[in-house]
């Protein structure tokens, strides 16, 4: 008997695990993306902090022990009734994105993720920097490096100085609470010995729309995170609005222009421009595909497409909101891959892990375990990191660069 097609959207989180986990034997596997790696998220900061090397912070898509087809390119449109998706080749390997194709399919999963909002706020897209994949951390890291180097030119001024090595964070989630607890370390402990006209100098500040930071957090974690990051010259700014972002500088409505050496932009989420185009119902929020509790996503008219199903920050559940996590979308991801292998159907039900962030100095804080914050939750934190690795070999050699560093400091560091 013909194999099933089945065809997976994306290379995310969502899309990575179903395309690793799905039954190469029972189905014929096609993924499309335009990225061949799929990015190790919770250890993007740290990769682009120089903890470890890039390639540790993400997995190839294509494996020796999975049998799969991978298309280096976009999905643009999909008609639902002939089963086909309309693809344009990737630009990196296809610069003007000519070659089209279409690809059918007997199965569809949808994992496109989302894509950065930046809200409209004037210069936001131009000039702030992002951490949604690696490419990303890059371009962070090399934005570190550059701004030490131009702050330590001759003939600036001490606040031309602080100005370059401010860094503003938009987003006081755990995304932009690591990262900046991330930069504090890398600017206090390692930094301060190789630039010693800088020491003292570099400063981190978190604005949040709101008036809390890490939101899932409780109130008095909040406030051991916020006296943490008091001591590391870090700045939580609350009820921030941001009213523009330029190449120098960070603009909110309560303190007026202020200089930066980088902004990093980690708040809100939009839809991608597949979701945009696509014929579904979709939620309020974001706007997600909406699916039932099966994950089929549903039709205009709220009925389960049975040979479409929708996960990951792309998705969610009709009436039952889950946040945009790799907790999620893995878990959702597995439910998927295991349903489609042993045809037993049964609905999705979501177990919450712990919440541990991170607020650098060896400090962190662990969701509903007051008693951990500090050394404990650190441990913690660390853990977690390894466990979102998937093979053993990364494993081994992220606990390399942690040692080498613990020994004798960061490899970006040791230039
Ligand atoms: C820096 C950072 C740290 C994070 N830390 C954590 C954490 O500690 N814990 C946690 O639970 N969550 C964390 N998250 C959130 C988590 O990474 C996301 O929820 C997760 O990545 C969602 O997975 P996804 O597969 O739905 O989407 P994504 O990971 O965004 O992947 C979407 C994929 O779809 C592809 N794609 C998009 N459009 C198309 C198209 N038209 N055609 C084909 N392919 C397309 C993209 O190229 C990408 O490969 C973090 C996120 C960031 C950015």
């Amino acid at each position: 008997m013909a194999k099933e097609s089945i065809v997976i959207i994306g290379t995310g989180w969502a899309g990575y695990t179903v395309s690793q986990q799905l039954n190469d034997k029972k189905f014929n596997i096609t993924v499309i993306s335009p990225e061949d790696t799929s990015a190790y998220t919770p250890l993007l900061a740290s990769a682009a902090c120089g903890l470890f090397d890039f390639t540790l912070a993400e997995e190839p898509v294509r494996h020796k022990s999975k049998i799969l087809t991978y298309y280096k390119a976009r999905v643009e449109a999909i008609d639902f009734n002939a089963k086909t998706c309309k693809c344009c080749a990737a630009r990196e390997i296809d610069g003007g994105d000519t070659r089209q194709f279409d690809i059918s399919y007997d199965r569809l999963i949808l994992a496109p993720g989302c894509v950065s909002n930046t809200f409209r706020t004037p210069g936001a897209d131009e000039h702030a920097f992002f951490v949604r994949n690696v490419a990303d951390a890059k371009k962070v890291q090399h934005r570190i490096k550059q701004v030490l180097e131009l702050a330590s030119l001759p003939g600036l001024t001490e606040q031309e100085q602080r100005d370059l090595l401010h860094i503003g964070i938009v987003g006081g989630g755990p995304t932009g609470v690591e990262i900046a607890a991330e930069m504090s370390d890398l600017f206090i402990d390692d930094f301060s010995t190789l630039y010693p006209s800088l020491k003292g100098k570099m400063s981190i500040t978190i604005y949040d729309a709101a008036d809390f930071i890490l939101g899932a957090f409780e109130d008095s974690l909040r406030q051991h995170a916020i006296g943490s990051f008091s001591k590391r010259h870090v700045d939580v700014v609350t009820c921030a609005r941001i009213k523009e972002v330029t190449k120098d500088s960070i603009t909110t409505e309560a303190q007026g222009r202020v200089g930066c050496g980088m902004v990093l932009w980690t708040a809100g989420n939009k839809q991608c421009a597949l979701v945009d185009t696509l014929d579904v119902a979709k939620t309020e929020e974001v706007p997600r595909i909406m699916t039932d509790e099966y994950l089929h996503a549903l039709s205009p008219d709220k009925t389960p497409m049975q040979d479409v199903f929708a996960l990951g920050d792309a998705a969610d559940i009709e009436e039952h909101f889950l946040p945009t996590t790799a907790e999620v979308a893995v878990q959702k991801a597995e439910y998927i891959a295991a349903t489609l292998n042993t045809d037993t159907y049964k609905a999705f039900e979501y177990r919450q892990k712990g919440l541990v962030a991170y607020m650098g100095g060896h400090d962190g804080v662990v969701q509903g375990k007051p008693d951990w914050s500090g050394q404990r939750a650190w441990a913690a934190w660390r853990s977690k990191n390894l466990l979102w690795t998937r093979s053993w070999r990364r494993k081994f050699m992220i606990m390399t660069y942690w040692a080498l560093g613990w020994l004798g400091g960061k490899e970006i560091a040791r230039i």
